[in-house]
């Protein structure tokens, strides 16, 4: 366990395990081939926000798809920029409060970050930015 920070906060991460997790999922192309889909994969999922910054630390694989239908990723592209985007993942950990909530501006880009508990040692992070 490590403590990596977000923000104000400093959150316990199981990275080990929580990349050890993601190997065992599908990729989010092998889920669903629709233009959003490609389009977050291949472009959206690499941009160096924070908060995908400290998920990739945390041992998070933004490409892997978690949900099934068809995939954990919603999003609209129009003009090839994303224009909005709600997505889930989960990591290994511990928070320093049942539940942290964020909403903030970075790239032009309307943020909410929501982590909570779904267990004792898992948190699930709903990420939802929009343009406006
Ligand atoms: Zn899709």
């Amino acid at each position: 366990m490590e403590t990596i920070r977000f923000k104000e906060f400093g959150i316990l991460v199981d990275s080990e395990r929580t990349r050890e997790f993601y190997k065992h999922q599908n990729n989010i192309l092998e889920d669903c081939s629709c233009s959003d889909c490609d389009y977050f994969y291949n472009t959206f999922s690499k941009l160096p926000f924070s908060v995908y910054k400290f998920l990739s630390l945390s041992g998070v694989d933004l490409q892997k798809n978690l949900a099934s239908e068809p995939t954990g990723v919603q999003c609209a592209v129009e003009n090839n920029n994303l224009i909005f985007c709600d997505q889930d993942c989960l990591f290994f950990g511990k928070l320093p409060k049942e539940e942290l909530e964020f909403t903030y501006i970075e790239s032009n880009l309307n943020f909410k970050v929501y982590f909570y508990h779904i267990s004792d040692y898992e948190i699930k992070v709903q990420i939802n930015l929009s343009t406006n």
